[in-house]
């Protein structure tokens, strides 16, 4: 191919932008199509681990994420009910030490206009909801509910959770309900009574359930998630509103320093969460899924958005490492991610049982388990994270079969 390859992107959600980013960033020709009218995340908080922090660095925009961003000092654990910490260790020093960038949360529409901001408008495409997507020889067309279509070297579905183009490619899937219900609620931290939330990620564990709170956007807010075992059937939403009556009956013997906090939000959304078996293939032909739409998973990794950000960098390598052999880029791109991926999307299954034991014994057992591994590795971090921590998306050893990318990377 003598021109540079076209990709059409469709969801311009933390995946496709940072999708967009990345091949921008190589001089690589990119449109961005989303149905929203306009650019946007619900108001809620994302942790974004070392390995996501990585790769937003390798999209440039690292500078900017830390201005909007809130850095954490420490990792803390709690028991659900006395509030005693279970474990307690450095998060600022030993992040950047051991893997060589920090750990952040961000209100997750200051980390979409920090993606958004190096692409210009002309690129994204507002109000256009994709409904199917043909492949062809060397390139494929997405078609859209106003009848217009776009084509593309490489068409990429980051269409999220209830990907359009995931369905037609691969069938209807079965989401499975976990038994996990959310609540979450995001409140300024001026409300909040001195003193009651530590400048920490925090992490309260207990029977049939577990609280996580941290703040976002500079220590301005803090956001709170509850999850609780049910057997009640809720619907995939982030958007439905809650009651609090029902947040604070099912929280009610939790510890009221929690409960506090539950009390100081104006408004509270629950979920079901759903869960999907990892897929083993994303591609047919030059279509290709990422993000979300990939490999939607649990959220106890905080691993959902970094992984689509991670996928975006990896996509983005290969294409311009092969821009003559697009096929070959886009087996590269599963090779690399379909694993990697898939291994959170079951740690993130493992880790909702671990969170969540009922049995009291059972969680001695494992609070016990924290409290030695505290001991004996100092420096190291609750759960044996450093496969996906300590990941360098840009790491030379990934790329190692493939070309070098032809020409130093172009500013966005
Ligand atoms: C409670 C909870 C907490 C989480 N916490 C974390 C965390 O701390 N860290 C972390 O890394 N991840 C976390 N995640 C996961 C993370 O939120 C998701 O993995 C991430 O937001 C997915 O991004 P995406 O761009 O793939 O999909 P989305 O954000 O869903 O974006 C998809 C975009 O595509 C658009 N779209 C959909 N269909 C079409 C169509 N047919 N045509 C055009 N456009 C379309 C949508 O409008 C949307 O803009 C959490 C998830 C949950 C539920």
């Amino acid at each position: 191919m003598s021109r540079s390859p076209r990709i059409v992107i469709i969801g311009a959600g933390i995946a496709g932008l940072s999708t967009a980013v990345a091949l921008r960033r190589r001089g690589i020709e990119v449109a961005v199509y989303e149905q929203a009218d306009a650019v946007s995340e619900i108001g809620a908080g994302v942790q974004m681990t070392p390995n996501a922090m990585r790769a937003l660095r390798a999209l440039g925009v690292e500078d900017a994420a830390m201005a909007v961003a809130f850095e954490p000092e420490s990792q803390v654990l709690r028991n659900w009910k006395s509030g005693r910490v279970i474990y307690r260790a450095p998060m600022r020093s030993v992040f950047r030490e051991r893997f060589g960038a920090p750990g952040c949360s961000f209100h997750r529409a200051d980390l979409l206009s920090v993606l958004a901001a190096p692409l210009p408008s002309d690129i994204i495409h507002l109000g256009a909801r994709c409904v199917g997507v043909e492949t062809r020889g060397r390139g494929a067309t997405a078609r859209f509910a106003d009848g217009c279509a776009a084509e593309g070297d490489i068409v990429v579905g980051a269409d999220g959770i209830h990907s359009t183009l995931r369905r037609q490619m691969f069938g209807a899937d079965m989401p499975r309900f976990t038994g996990c219900m959310c609540w979450r609620g995001l409140v300024p931290a001026d409300r909040i009574p001195t003193g009651l939330i530590e400048r920490a990620s925090s992490n309260w564990l207990g029977p049939h359930g577990h609280v996580v709170h941290y703040y976002v956007r500079r220590g301005e807010m803090v956001n709170f998630v509850a999850i609780h075992d049910t057997e009640e059937w809720t619907e995939e939403s982030w958007i439905r509103e809650a009651d609090r009556d029902e947040l604070m009956a099912t929280y009610a013997r939790w510890h009221p320093d929690l409960l506090r906090l539950f009390e100081c939000s104006d408004r509270y959304f629950k979920w079901g969460l759903f869960d999907r078996d990892p897929l083993p293939r994303w591609t047919d032909g030059r279509v290709t899924l990422l993000g979300d739409s990939a490999h939607a998973m649990l959220p106890f990794l905080a691993q959902g958005a970094a992984m689509g950000i991670e996928d975006g960098c990896v996509l983005a390598e290969v294409i311009a490492r092969s821009p003559d052999d697009l096929d070959g880029a886009l087996r590269a791109y599963e090779a690399l991610r379909v694993p990697r991926t898939r291994r959170a999307v079951l740690g993130s299954r493992e880790r909702a049982k671990l969170n969540h034991l009922p049995s009291r014994w059972a969680r001695f057992k494992r609070d016990l388990e924290y409290t030695v591994r505290r001991l004996f590795y100092p420096d190291g971090t609750v759960h044996r994270t450093a496969w996906l921590y300590g990941y360098d998306v840009m790491a030379e050893e990934h790329y190692a079969s493939l070309a070098p990318a032809a020409g130093e990377a172009v500013a966005a």
